[in-house]
């Protein structure tokens, strides 16, 4: 291109939209209009009716012509509360703990630094990797249980030298729990920052919070969307003042909106309410889990989260979501995510009556 010629649009957006972006593909988020939603892992249950004549009253007196408290302390507090959160660690918030994995990558990547996460994982921990210009590295889970292979996770970690090892813990989409000795050999090996991302934490039995203490180099991370409150974007990283420091730094001011602190806030003062719904959640993930054991050609994983991965061996899972589909449910197929998933998906557990309604779709989907 000579230097008087005009660039086109697409060279211009070539010339100065950064090539990792280029080559990546937006977050897709599918239409779940009219649809039974098992696709997010959602809570499917509403607050308590109760609750909402408090819910009016705060936000009828949330001054929103004002700035929001840049450091929600009434709100982190609720939360030091609720989650047991140990004395002395710090608390950052971000607008759902996918804003504070992206800040997390941008605090490490300069010059290519290493993201290191096992899988199949997590898919937000490479999305957000490679729009930040990290290098990306997973590593496979044993085969058949999706365990973590300590061998090659502690090789890789030698060779990678990762700035930061994420953990989801359960894993998503396996939705299993590691194994905790071996989780203690990666934070003990890994040379920079090991977060262990418990977004599931409501439905399983184990955390390392309460061993926040232990290691200079683990933070625990947990999200509130996945126990009811998916709508507010709150998401949670505990650990040393020593990291929360620097990272705080990248956090913009006010990313948490008055309304989002101030409805949190309340209902973690009733914490006991998310924490009921999230046992019968429970209840309904042993049910439909035994369902799922019973039809022919399905095999589901046990799971500590909210959700059931479950292969099909008969039909392909593109045939049985499209199928689900114009039944008038939606799940997840994660057959193309990774090599080890094919004919794969991952189901959101419901209420009793949608677990009831995706069960009987897919045995029509199986049969037809
Ligand atoms: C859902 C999820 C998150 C992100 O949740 P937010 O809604 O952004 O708070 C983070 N980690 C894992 C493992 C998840 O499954």
């Amino acid at each position: 291109m000579s230097n008087h010629e005009k660039p086109s649009p697409e060279e211009r957006l070539q010339q100065w939209i950064k090539p990792e972006l280029l080559a990546a593909r937006a977050y897709h988020v599918p239409d779940a209009d009219g649809l039974i939603k098992l696709d997010a892992m959602e809570n499917p249950y509403l607050l308590p009716v109760e609750l909402l004549e408090e819910i009016l009253q705060v936000i009828t007196g949330a001054e929103i012509n004002r700035y929001p408290d840049p450091d929600a302390s009434d709100l982190k507090q609720s939360m030091r509360e609720a989650m047991d959160i140990p004395e002395g660690m710090e608390i950052m918030l971000g607008n759902g703990s996918d804003e504070l994995i992206q800040i997390i990558a941008l605090a490490v990547a300069h010059s290519g630094e290493t993201i290191l996460a096992p899988e199949p994982g997590f898919v937000m921990y490479k999305i957000i990797a490679d729009t930040v210009g990290a290098k990306y590295v997973g590593v496979d889970l044993n085969r058949d249980d999706f365990s973590l292979d300590n061998e090659a996770m502690l090789s890789a970690i030698e060779k990678h030298q990762p700035a930061v090892v994420f953990l989801a813990y359960p894993n998503n989409p396996t939705g299993n729990l590691f194994d905790e000795e071996s989780i203690n050999k990666i934070i003990h090996a890994a040379p920079g920052l090991v977060v262990v991302d418990e977004a599931y934490s409501a439905f399983s039995e184990k955390s390392f919070m309460q061993r926040l203490g232990e290691f200079d180099n683990l933070v625990v991370m947990r999200t509130l969307s996945k126990s009811g409150l998916a709508g507010l974007r709150l998401g949670i990283l505990t650990g040393p003042a020593l990291w929360l420091n620097e990272l705080d730094k990248l956090r913009l001011p006010y990313n948490i909106n008055t309304l989002s602190q101030k409805l949190a806030e309340l209902i973690l003062s009733r914490y006991d309410i998310l924490e009921q719904q999230a046992e019968i959640i429970c209840a309904n993930r042993s049910a439909l889990f035994e369902q799922l054991q019973l039809i022919d050609g399905v095999y589901p994983w046990q799971s500590s989260a909210n959700f059931i991965l479950f292969k099909s061996t008969d039909k392909s899972a593109d045939e049985i979501s499209a199928s689900l589909l114009e039944q008038g449910i939606l799940i997840k197929n994660v057959s193309a995510s990774f090599p080890v998933l094919k004919d794969c998906l991952r189901v959101t557990v419901g209420t009793e009556d949608e677990n009831e309604a995706f069960v009987a779709a897919l045995k029509l989907a199986l049969s037809s």
